[in-house]
């Protein structure tokens, strides 16, 4: 049986998320946007799922726009904001250096691509963002501000309410990619929230953009009119019903499993620091997402060390699941100061809600063998 330790990445469907979706993947077939009764079955699950969700981050339902994941809903707040605010003259984006590929690569793109001028702005050795630096980054002509809730990687947890403050003084939209951050602790800042269902125990493929009353966006998926305009495409029933049932789910007792998890992570963590020579933990100053375990091992390829990891049962990561196997050391290490060589050493072991001390206890001892192993 493989040990999971890689909830960042994704993370297993709750029983509750599957129940939900189960009638609309079989006789509960219709298109949400028909004139029957069936369909009307279909639109009254996405409209359950979309107070649910609502709520969650202190949104109105009207202000839930469903995506195909937070990829999707990343994208359509950068680009939406930016192609909605052009004819103001604002064609600044402000982002911190440790975004999420899906904000970092539309930010450049939109700056290589569509001639908008971007200013990442750089994090502390903690791996948080720079509030001077934001405040020194903003100006009259920036559009939006884009800092993430916490860090994929680290599991660093930003100060967003003071970055939407900043953001705000200058009359920037801000937008927070809260998708670590939703199954752990409390969200709520932004103009524009990301969400995706499967990091936290929902179906992977959908998520969410929360866009706030009175903030205007331009679609970048046009089509049948879906979500009022704003992201076209037929429903995907069956997801959005299994996203707002696990964020029920998890909502119900996120308080009470951040605090069970994260003391198994502290036990794994202190274990591991203690057992193997030379071991760092990163981003231990702050505030840090419960299931984040971020190590930096000398005289380690991490690749290497993931195959050995995988052989011995246990699932684990270098950092972001979309960097696995690009040999570029993690741009949130290097903004964060970390060199290379350190960061090439780099362990993210990431609990969820079904880890278990078992799995903790069978852990310690694999790990431990497997960096001796692949130490150089
Ligand atoms: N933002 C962050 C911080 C993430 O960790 C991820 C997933 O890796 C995404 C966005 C992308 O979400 P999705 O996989 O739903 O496209």
């Amino acid at each position: 049986m493989t040990i999971y330790l890689d909830n960042a990445a994704t993370t297993p469907l709750l029983p509750e998320a599957r129940a939900a979706m189960e009638p609309f993947l079989g006789d509960e077939f219709a298109n949400a946007s028909s004139l029957y009764a069936g369909a009307r079955t279909a639109r009254k699950a996405i409209e359950e799922a979309r107070e649910t969700i609502a709520a969650a981050v202190g949104a109105r339902p009207d202000e839930v726009v469903f995506t195909s994941g937070g990829t999707e809903a990343d994208n359509l707040a950068v680009q939406g904001v930016v192609a909605r605010r052009a004819h103001e003259g604002r064609d600044h984006i402000v982002i911190s250096a440790i975004e999420h590929h899906a904000v970092l690569d539309t930010a450049r793109w939109l700056a290589k691509q569509r001639g908008a001028r971007l200013t990442e702005v750089p994090v502390t050795a903690a791996g948080v963002i720079d509030l001077d630096g934001l405040e020194a980054a903003v100006d009259d002509a920036t559009a939006i501000v884009s800092v993430m809730a916490a860090n994929n990687e680290t599991g660093a947890i930003q100060p967003v309410d003071r970055c939407q403050s900043i953001a705000a003084r200058a009359g920037a939209r801000f937008h927070s990619d809260a998708v670590q951050a939703l199954p752990w602790i409390a969200v709520k800042a932004g103009d524009l929230i990301a969400l995706s269902a499967h990091k936290i125990g929902g179906p992977k493929g959908v998520g969410a953009l929360i866009v706030r009353r009175g903030v205007s966006i331009e679609p970048i998926v046009h089509g049948g009119g879906q979500e009022r305009g704003v992201r076209s495409g037929t429903y995907n029933v069956a997801g959005i019903a299994g996203f707002g049932a696990a964020v029920a789910a998890v909502l119900a007792r996120r308080d009470t499993d951040a605090a069970r998890v994260a003391a198994m992570r502290d036990r794994l963590q202190a274990a591991l620091l203690a057992a193997i020579d030379g071991a760092q933990a990163t981003a231990t100053d702050g505030a840090r997402l419960a299931g984040t375990c971020h190590l930096r091992i000398p005289g380690v390829d991490a690749e290497t060390l993931l195959l050995v990891l995988d052989a011995s049962g246990v699932a684990a990561s270098s950092g972001s699941a979309c960097q696995s196997g690009a040999a570029e050391p993690s741009h949130v290490l290097q903004a964060m100061g970390i060199p290379g060589v350190e960061a090439r050493g780099a362990l993210r072991l990431t609990l969820g809600r079904s880890t278990t001390d078992a799995d903790i206890d069978a852990a310690i001892p694999l790990i431990v063998t497997a960096v001796a192993k692949v130490r150089r």
